[in-house]
């Protein structure tokens, strides 16, 4: 089945085509600056191996929409003859409360539902809302079907998303634990227990999602039993900007100190901390390491150690907060721009860490990056096994949309 996978963005939507047959993807590209003054769309087609790129003005989601068909549909760098060859449409979408527990076909209802996860990820769901809506207006009978980023860790017990405030904040305002890269811990953690060879319930894995934004999820039985992130994507790890866990009192001490509002504490915590804020010249991980290998004559070096460090300290500390609350740990998967493309970091994380099983292959580790397909990372007698898996989150968006689409035939 071909299906249209989108991510939209508010002023920006990804789309992949994929053949779910073969799990091919078909073309893809980007539209950018939609509602601003310089919109234009990039499009691959990836088996005729071409591309093309225009500037046309793009008002809002339908025309991007539009477009993204036109290029789908083009003569030259077009891969279906028709719109009729696309079945259906899955969306990306990063917040869906506590309503959604697994990816669903859209109705009024679902769409009724949605509206009400606006608080918890302004700025996303409202831009989900308008790529659902371009594409209803474009292809209005097409099934369309919304993957939700919170899904996967649904399965979590009140133990682990209930915060030890009063009580009625959960009740009046769903302030709880909700996860995020939920799609790719599903992803991640089921290729993982693939590989393990036994049944799925008797798993215990932790999986390691490090990116610009990250998250570590305990996954038993297939099953999320806890996950870093919280009630927003700012808890947990420490990320590219993002703080992760403090202690909550920092935050009423500096804005006092400091004399911040509660939108420049925010923007503090979201845009000014993590790698950059910890390093104080860069958020990327590459600029880091770069620092870290020159050693002490580059100026950057030691607060760039720090900050990788904190990072390394955080994820140890949650893989035995993991591999506890599982009451054991079978393995270890890193996956995301991080997790995948920085064996420095997988060293140092996994090292002294024989009390819980884990022994990697340095060497295989240090040549694991930019690897299209799974790696095994630990030795043959790590009682622990360590992969990096890289992820795949459109797949899955594609896998479900095509499986609810046929189920709605
Ligand atoms: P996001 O959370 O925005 O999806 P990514 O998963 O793309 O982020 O991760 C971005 C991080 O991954 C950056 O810190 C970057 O340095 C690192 N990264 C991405 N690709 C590579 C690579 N090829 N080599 C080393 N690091 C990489």
């Amino acid at each position: 089945m071909n299906v249209l996978v989108v991510n939209a963005g508010s002023s920006s939507l990804k789309y992949q085509l994929f053949d779910t047959n073969t799990d091919a993807v078909l073309a893809k590209g980007i539209c950018e600056r939609i509602g601003i003054e310089g919109s234009k769309i990039e499009h691959k087609n990836l088996i005729k191996e071409n591309k093309a790129a225009k500037e046309v003005p793009m008002a809002d989601h339908s025309v991007a929409m539009q477009l993204v068909v036109e290029m789908l549909t083009d003569a030259e760098v077009g891969c279906i003859s028709s719109m009729d060859e696309i079945e259906a449409v899955g969306h990306r979408v990063v917040h869906g409360g506590a309503f959604f527990s697994k990816s669903i076909l859209l109705s009024d209802d679902v769409l009724a539902k949605l509206e009400l996860c606006r608080d918890f990820a302004p700025l996303h769901t409202g831009a989900h809302i308008m790529g659902i809506k371009g594409c209803l207006a474009v292809m209005p009978t097409k099934p369309q079907v919304l993957v939700f980023d919170t899904a996967f860790h649904q399965t979590m017990k009140p133990e682990a998303y209930v915060y030890a405030l009063p009580y009625e904040y959960y009740e009046k305002y769903g302030i709880r634990r909700y996860g995020a890269h939920g799609t790719s811990h599903r992803y991640v953690s089921a290729e993982m227990a693939k590989i393990l060879g036994k049944p799925v319930e008797e798993t215990k894995i932790v999986t390691c999602h490090i990116g610009n934004g990250s998250s570590i999820s305990a996954v038993k039985g297939g099953c999320v039993m806890d996950t870093s992130m919280g009630f927003t994507p700012l808890a947990g790890v420490e990320m590219g900007t993002r703080c992760g866990d403090i202690d909550p009192a920092i935050v009423p001490y500096i804005m006092e100190k400091e004399g911040l509002s509660t939108a420049e504490v925010n923007e503090m915590m979201n845009k000014k901390s993590g790698f950059l804020g910890v390093s104080g010249f860069s958020s990327d991980s590459r600029d880091l390491e770069a620092a870290i290998s020159d050693g002490p004559s580059n100026p950057n070096y030691e607060r760039a150690s720090l900050a990788v460090n904190i990072l390394k300290h955080n994820i140890k500390k949650y893989i035995g907060a993991y591999a506890a609350i599982m009451n054991g740990l079978d393995a270890v998967v890193f996956t995301a721009g991080i997790g995948e493309n920085n064996p420095h970091l997988r060293e140092i994380i996994c090292e002294d860490m024989e009390f819980f099983g884990i022994k990697i292959d340095k060497e295989v580790n240090a040549k694991a990056l930019r690897q299209p397909n799974t790696v095994k990372l630990s030795t043959d007698d790590s009682k622990t096994a360590v992969y990096l898996i890289p992820t795949n989150e459109e797949l899955v968006i594609a896998k479900d949309t095509a499986a609810l689409a046929s189920s709605a035939k």
